[in-house]
């Protein structure tokens, strides 16, 4: 492994993505994959945001508790699905409140049975609209999605990296890709963004496999493509322990590529479960610190 990056440090800057329990059982389940991953010390953790603002509640709730017990930045993601502007806005001053001061800025799918985004009466246009009023603000890091494999509404990546360059120049500071797992993809990505004149950074979204099939069809509907090797290697993972070793190995090793290209930071999809995720950062280098343990919260 080369296990380098370009910036003077051994390790790359991690961030990881939570979404917001449902249930007490998936609270558990969150509290101690948080317990496990904060002593690596990540930039920051962001929480997602449900279709339609369908999690508001219970992302605030999830913010608070990782602030509070974990000590942790947390970025709350926020969408204009189904809501007004003033809506959209007062949750962005509710994080703000809470010291949540990065914002994953989305435009957000449809709710179900949709085909496609639709402006809600008096809601924001887009995720430019939404950087914009944001940025007004000037309380918040904006981050921003990006797709390294397209966008299932881009039309083209020329106008894909256009809208990106938008979403940058309306005032966020980065984007966090879509999972993807062929690095090329990225590196091609990230090459034509250059050439768009985009200087912020492009934070490879990086997930690790806990569930090959469900990986599968996310990927599907997401249209990031998966290689036929991989089909092959899951297939001869006879029990958990090879599966996790394989899907270790597999996410460690496209890490250690990106990084080897330069790259810098990398954000990780946790899908709440923790193992994987550390095992994949240690891997890499990161150590975990005892000052970032987090607190009991029971
Ligand atoms: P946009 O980038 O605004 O649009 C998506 C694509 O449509 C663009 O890439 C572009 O190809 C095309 N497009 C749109 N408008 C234009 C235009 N005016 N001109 C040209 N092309 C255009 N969803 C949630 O509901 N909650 C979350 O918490 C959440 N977190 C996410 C985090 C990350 C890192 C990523 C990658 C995705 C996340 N999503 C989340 C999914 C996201 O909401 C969907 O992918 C959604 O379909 C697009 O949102 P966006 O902000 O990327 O949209």
């Amino acid at each position: 492994m080369d296990g380098s990056v370009p910036n003077g440090r051994n390790q790359p800057r991690i961030s990881f993505e939570f979404f917001p329990p449902r249930t007490p059982r998936a609270s558990m389940a969150l509290w101690e994959s948080v317990q496990r991953l904060a002593p690596l010390g990540p930039d920051f953790v962001s929480v997602t945001y449900g279709a339609g603002g369908t999690t508001r509640d219970r992302t605030m709730a999830a913010i608070l508790a990782i602030r509070d017990c974990a000590r942790l930045n947390v970025a709350g993601h926020l969408t204009c699905v189904g809501a007004t502007k003033d809506e959209v806005l007062k949750v962005a001053r509710s994080y703000a409140k809470l010291g949540c001061h990065r914002i994953v800025a989305l435009r957000g799918d449809p709710p179900t049975g949709h085909d496609r985004f639709e402006v809600h009466p008096g809601g924001f246009e887009g995720s430019v609209e939404l950087v914009e009023a944001l940025a007004e603000m000037g309380q918040f890091r904006i981050w921003i999605a990006a797709y390294p494999d397209g966008h299932p509404e881009a039309s083209n990546m020329k106008a894909d990296i256009e809208h990106l360059k938008r979403k940058l120049d309306a005032g966020a500071t980065g984007a966090i890709t879509q999972l993807f797992f062929q690095n090329e993809s990225y590196l091609r990505f990230r090459d034509a963004c250059a050439d768009a004149g985009i200087t912020q950074p492009i934070v490879p979204g990086i997930l690790p496999i806990e569930d090959f099939d469900k990986t599968v069809r996310f990927a599907q509907s997401c249209g990031t493509p998966v290689p036929d090797w991989m089909f092959k290697a899951y297939d001869n993972a006879w029990d958990e322990d090879s599966h996790d070793m394989l899907s270790t190995a597999i996410a460690t090793e496209q890490c250690d590529e990106l990084m080897a290209e330069g790259v810098e930071d990398l954000h990780f999809y946790t899908l709440n479960k923790s193992e994987l995720v550390f095992q994949v950062c240690r891997a890499l280098g990161v150590e975990p610190v005892p000052a970032h343990t987090a607190a009991s919260c029971g």
